[in-house]
């Protein structure tokens, strides 16, 4: 089996590999372009959608492979594929052949199909590295079409009270997912600069992303304003008189998300895959072992052997029962 440890980012030591490192590595793979998973390496592996908007975030890689889902990129001795991972646009699964096995890598990513992302393929592996954010049982999302309906709701009883509707996403995948929602119910969206310059890329990636407005304090009326959380409690949002906040974040199915986030509404729109996604997929790929890393990795992993699946996590100390793992910072 292929070896893998965790410091600051997966390590597969036979490749000298490194799987969305926060820090500059040599040879890296990088998933998609969250902040949490891009760095300015030597020679990266990457999607073509990731490699646009990783220039737009921190520039270009120094040598950069870039890859269509399905390609194959032999390098090192080993077979490179990726395949969409359904989270944000480009985001991709690393699937590795080497002759030591097979590896499947998710970066971060959902079963449940998206506006504005890729749907999510998978292949069988050996071995399994998965996220596990959402990996304790609480954590199921409703359907997203009920999810965005609930959203539309609360936009048209604001504006039907002439209050601006402000729907919180992050800049990158939630904010597109949630224009496309608004321009398709027929609402006009007004888009913060910060997801407005993600969205012009967006723009070049997917067909049909809707046209929106850009932020105007004056125009803002009448309108449905996307804007990142950061921007919360900030002038801009201070300054709308009449206004209705909401925070669409999957942490919505926390009890208390509202006073937590100090918002008037909150639902639970992820990008990532819910406790039962995780368990389907790992039926789908139906590898011999499961790596988890991310979240509840720990119990995640624990839940996984109690039902017969050998699995561990790469950052808890339950690697420490398993030889296959070097300690963190080891
Ligand atoms: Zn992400």
């Amino acid at each position: 089996m292929i070896e893998a440890s965790y410091r600051g980012g997966v390590h597969l030591p036979a490749l000298n590999l490194w799987l969305d490192p926060s820090s500059p590595r040599t040879f890296a793979f990088v998933s998609h372009a969250h902040s949490d998973h891009t760095g300015k390496h030597g020679e990266t592996v990457l999607s073509v959608g990731t490699s646009h908007l990783m220039r737009v975030r921190i520039g270009p890689s120094v040598c950069e492979h870039v890859l269509e889902f399905g390609d194959t990129l032999e390098l090192r001795g080993a077979r490179f594929t990726l395949l969409p991972a359904g989270h944000v646009r480009g985001s991709a699964q690393l699937h590795l052949e080497t002759e030591d096995g097979s590896l499947l890598y998710t970066g971060d990513f959902k079963l449940r199909p998206g506006l504005s992302s890729e749907r999510i393929e998978w292949r069988g592996a050996e071995t399994l590295i998965m996220e596990t954010t959402f990996g304790k049982p609480q954590y199921i999302f409703p359907p997203t079409e009920q999810v965005l309906s609930d959203v539309i709701a609360f936009c048209r009883d604001a504006l039907d009270n002439d209050a601006v509707p402000v729907l919180l996403g992050y800049s990158l995948g939630k904010a597109q997912e949630i224009l496309c929602a608004v321009a398709a119910a027929g609402l006009r969206p007004m888009l913060h600069g910060a997801v407005a310059k993600i969205t012009r890329i967006y723009g070049q990636l997917v067909p049909g992303i809707p046209d929106f407005a850009h932020y105007k304090a004056s125009e803002v009326a009448g309108h449905v304003l996307i804007c990142p959380p950061s921007v919360r409690g900030s002038a801009m949002v201070r300054n709308i008189t009449r206004r209705r906040v909401a925070m669409l974040t999957g942490w919505a199915l926390n009890p208390g998300a509202i006073h937590r986030y100090r918002v008037d509404a909150a639902f639970p729109l992820s990008d990532h895959a819910g406790y039962d996604e995780l368990l389907q997929y790992i039926d789908l790929v139906s590898p011999k072992r499961v790596l988890t890393m991310h979240g509840y990795a720990s119990e995640f992993a624990r839940d996984l052997r109690r039902r017969g699946i050998e699995a561990w996590s790469l950052i808890s100390p339950d690697q420490l029962e398993f030889p296959g793992i070097a300690a963190v910072g080891a």
